[in-house]
């Protein structure tokens, strides 16, 4: 049969398939293989998505879900994003992480897409503008601390060649792939995050306390800590040749 025929056929199967929900799970695992048989899967429009497992604590809230599906624990090695991040743990201290990524898209805008180079060269009309700024976390020592993060980060880059390059070196350069069945077997910190914490405050961050600096490690993929029976546990996991350079 050539390719064109079983993809054809690959495509009337799925479509019967998914006619019934009851049938989901078995679908599951039939689309997999139809997938390595004939290179295609489909998503039926206007039906359910299938039944996937996840870490409990990303919850009903589309946002929060999504945030979990797509982001969260992916190796990330873009200097801007890293430093997004580094500035949002910041700024959750006390709030849930939820108020945090309802106001992302105003942190970008108002940090300039967190250009490190940009927020580096603030002044006091900035801050002003900040603080008045209701997309934000609007207090005096996040917002100070976002900005000191600026500076911080242009000179790690000047030193390392790139945030990305030195943040990662806390992990030895590839993601620590954990196995947890539990969420409560989670630390809140480890050794690493200690390593990292106090190297950040010598080169003047704030609000980069151990546990933000774990929360930071588990948000941009420098530890797995999807639970084993997540459904991300063994997706965001890439070879290291797929670095972004
Ligand atoms: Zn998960």
């Amino acid at each position: 049969m050539g390719a064109g025929a079983k993809r054809a056929e690959g495509r009337v199967l799925l479509d019967e398939l998914s006619a019934e929900p009851a049938r989901f799970l078995v679908a599951r695992h039939v689309k997999r293989n139809m997938k390595r048989l004939y290179g295609v899967v489909r998503r039926v429009p206007g039906r359910p998505r299938m039944t996937v497992s996840r870490c409990e604590w990303a919850g009903d809230n589309p946002l929060l879900r999504r945030y979990h599906d797509v982001e969260w624990g992916r190796p990330e090695y873009d200097d801007r994003r890293l430093y997004e991040f580094l500035v949002l743990e910041g700024a959750q201290a006390g709030l849930s992480w939820l108020t945090i990524l309802k106001k992302r898209e105003g942190y970008r805008r108002a940090f300039d897409g967190f250009d490190p180079r940009k927020v580096a060269r603030y002044g006091a009309g900035d801050v002003r503008r900040l603080l008045a700024d209701g997309g934000l976390v609007r207090n005096r020592l996040k917002i100070a601390s976002a900005i000191r993060h600026g500076k911080a980060v242009r000179d790690v880059h000047d030193e390392f060649g790139s945030f990305d390059k030195y943040v990662w070196r806390f992990v030895g350069g590839s993601p620590r792939g954990n196995r947890w069945k539990r969420l409560s077997q989670i630390p809140a910190k480890t050794s690493e995050s200690d390593a990292m914490s106090s190297d950040l405050r010598r080169r003047g961050f704030s609000f980069v306390g151990s546990t933000i600096c774990y929360a930071f490690m588990q948000a941009v993929g420098m530890v797995n800590d999807h639970v084993v029976t997540c459904f991300r546990h063994d997706r965001v996991r890439r070879p290291a040749s797929s670095r972004r350079r």
